[in-house]
């Protein structure tokens, strides 16, 4: 009973689903911050975009002004020219910022998509963890459950071997690291695998039936079998 106790601890404290789950964990708080990234990225140039939409409007404006100052031709024939001149330039200008701007807005497609993609990663995560939760609390909850089926007839069995020998066998088992008693089979101590001599397995043949037997190599308390070679 115990040593199942002490194997189901082991594997309730090694679950392959609790190791899944903190590395799931582990890729959702990084992606966490990939995620916060991208969209401080993607703010910052969407307001690039802003920038250069207004730029663009305002040479189209100024170029506006200049095209119906042009055609209401008042002014110097100078003027008018100058006005022309300006207007050139402000077509080319104009041109230069839409290329810009055509660049910007490449660049906010692009991290747009990049948000979008982690996005998506994100909601699959968030899947996972709740599936790998369920999977832990699962596997913890049948551990559990064959924990309390083994330890339920522990008591009677305990009141049945006397204060004594439990007090030893516990002492026993702590020192021993987990195994306190053991069977004699086929003249070998089941704690430890060592052969017992031939004066040891006399002794024991010649011990009373009630006798608290010891492995005379790990201090295990001996149990008798059919099995034992006696
Ligand atoms: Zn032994």
């Amino acid at each position: 009973m115990d040593t199942r106790l002490d194997q189901i601890a082991h594997a309730t404290r090694n679950l392959p689903q609790r190791t899944r789950l903190a590395e799931l964990e582990q890729r959702a708080a990084a992606l966490d911050s990939e995620l916060v990234r991208a969209r401080t990225a993607l703010g910052d140039i969407e307001r690039e975009v802003s920038k250069a939409e207004s730029d663009v409007q305002l040479v189209r404006e100024r170029a506006a002004r200049n095209r119906s100052r042009l055609d209401a031709g008042t002014g110097s024939a100078k003027d008018l020219q100058a006005l022309q001149h300006e207007l050139d330039s402000l077509g080319r200008r104009q041109a230069e910022l839409e290329d810009v701007e055509i660049e910007i807005m490449e660049r906010a497609e692009a991290a747009g998509a990049e948000v979008a993609r982690l996005e998506a990663e994100h909601a699959t995560l968030a899947t996972d963890l709740e599936a790998a939760r369920v999977a832990q609390d699962d596997a913890l909850r049948e551990y559990e459950a064959e924990a309390a089926k083994v330890a339920a007839p522990r008591a009677d069995t305990v009141a049945g071997v006397g204060d004594d020998l439990v007090a030893l066998y516990e002492k026993i088992r702590t020192q021993a690291g987990g195994l306190g008693a053991a069977a004699l089979r086929q003249r070998r101590c089941g704690g430890c695998q060592l052969e017992l001599n031939n004066v040891e397995m006399n002794r024991i043949k010649a011990a009373a039936e009630d006798e608290v037997l010891r492995c005379e190599e790990c201090r295990r308390i001996l149990v008798r079998t059919a099995e034992s070679g006696l």
